[in-house]
């Protein structure tokens, strides 16, 4: 059995309230703003890891001085002025993925010393002010998923899913197969998804959360399958089975471990995440996934955003607000159609 559930809009079946770029996030969000910053004169350093933070005491506050990164196996310093300000990005949800192949899992790896998480460790424990990231990093059993990409160069698949879903592909909204004992969802997103996509050619990605659990169809730990064993899966659940080779034939399936990928949603106490601008902050600020936003929802690319509108308000005293935080559950239609949805 699938059912379709629609972040955007609780209870709402179809992605027709979801706010979709026009192509990946990266491309239709991520690339106009570096154009726009290069255009403006900002440097962006690539390839570089950031490995320590030095901070010196300043009165009652502390002040970053110094940071050392490494680019291309050197290590190098950027002496912070008295004007400059830092904005850090701690953890990170992404770190130390790793891609498979259609008849490849992708490689295990264990607790990680990526650098996003490193920077954090040590930077916490210079002050109890700057958060626990090990709430967040110390289990990646509970942390991780398994993604997948599909590309399929034949609309067989997509125009059999519209046989289900009663949409035109990419209108339906998240899909889950709430009986996969991996727990499968997946998503396709508008076509085409990426700048330049070949007109022949059809994507969309998914993930399941129980990766360790035995396949219903696939006899295996879903960690430890290829692109091909996923779709399969998928297949058989959606009930394609007599078209299941043409399927696999046209498509080209790559599985992607990410061992912190919820890493945002462990429970923590208050101080685990620290606050955008701490108190003893005299020059710097942190954003991202793990910082303290009250009420707003983590793994969005939102939060992040809200995280960076709130850091640079506060710390220019811009007298600015950030975006305001859509607080859905405060709607009485929305918590309906919530609690109609999951007993449905
Ligand atoms: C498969 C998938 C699907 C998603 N779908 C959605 C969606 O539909 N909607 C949505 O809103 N969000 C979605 N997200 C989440 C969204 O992508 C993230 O919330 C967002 O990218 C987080 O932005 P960020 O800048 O905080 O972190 P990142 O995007 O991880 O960027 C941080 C950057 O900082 C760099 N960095 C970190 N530490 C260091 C260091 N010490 N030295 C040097 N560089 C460093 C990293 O390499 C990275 O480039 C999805 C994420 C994934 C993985």
């Amino acid at each position: 059995m699938y059912s379709q559930v629609s972040s955007g809009c609780p209870g709402s079946p179809y992605s027709t309230c979801i706010r979709s770029t026009k192509y990946n996030q990266y491309e239709s969000i991520a690339l106009p703003i570096i154009k726009f910053l290069e255009e403006k004169g900002v440097v962006f350093q690539k390839n570089c890891a950031v490995t320590d933070v030095k901070l010196i005491d300043k009165s009652a506050k502390k002040q970053v001085s110094q940071l050392t990164f490494l680019s291309k196996e050197n290590t190098n310093v950027i002496e912070v002025e008295k004007n400059d300000l830092v904005f850090l990005s701690l953890g990170s949800m992404v770190a130390d993925y790793s891609v498979g192949s259609m008849d490849n899992s992708p490689p295990k790896k264990s607790l990680s010393k990526s650098v996003s998480w490193d920077l954090w460790e040590k930077t916490a424990q210079i002050s109890p002010e700057f958060g626990n990231p090990s709430v967040f990093n110390k289990n990646i059993e509970k942390t991780k998923w398994t993604a997948f990409t599909v590309t399929f160069s034949d609309p067989l698949f997509f125009d059999l899913l519209q046989t289900i879903t009663k949409r035109k592909a990419g209108e339906e909204g998240p899909v889950t197969i709430i009986d996969s004992n991996w727990l499968i969802s997946f998503a396709v997103p508008n076509q085409p998804h990426f700048i330049g996509q070949p007109e022949n050619l059809q994507f969309l990605w998914g993930y399941g959360l129980n990766t360790d659990k035995t396949g219903n169809f696939i006899n295996k730990k879903m960690s430890d399958c290829g692109g091909r064993e996923i779709l399969i899966e998928i297949v058989k659940h959606l009930g394609f089975d007599e078209h299941l080779d043409k399927i696999i034939d046209s498509a080209n399936s790559i599985p992607c471990t990410m061992p912190y990928i919820t890493s945002q949603f462990m429970p923590r106490k208050i101080g685990d995440r620290p606050q955008i601008v701490p108190q003893i902050s005299e020059n710097f600020a942190f954003i991202g996934q793990y910082c303290e936003i009250p009420q707003d929802i983590v793994f969005t690319l939102e939060y992040s955003v809200r995280s960076s509108q709130i850091a640079v308000n506060s710390i220019l005293k811009t007298g600015r607000k950030p975006t305001p935080i859509y607080l859905g559950r405060r709607n009485p239609k929305h918590v309906f159609n919530i609690i109609r949805t999951a007993f449905r």
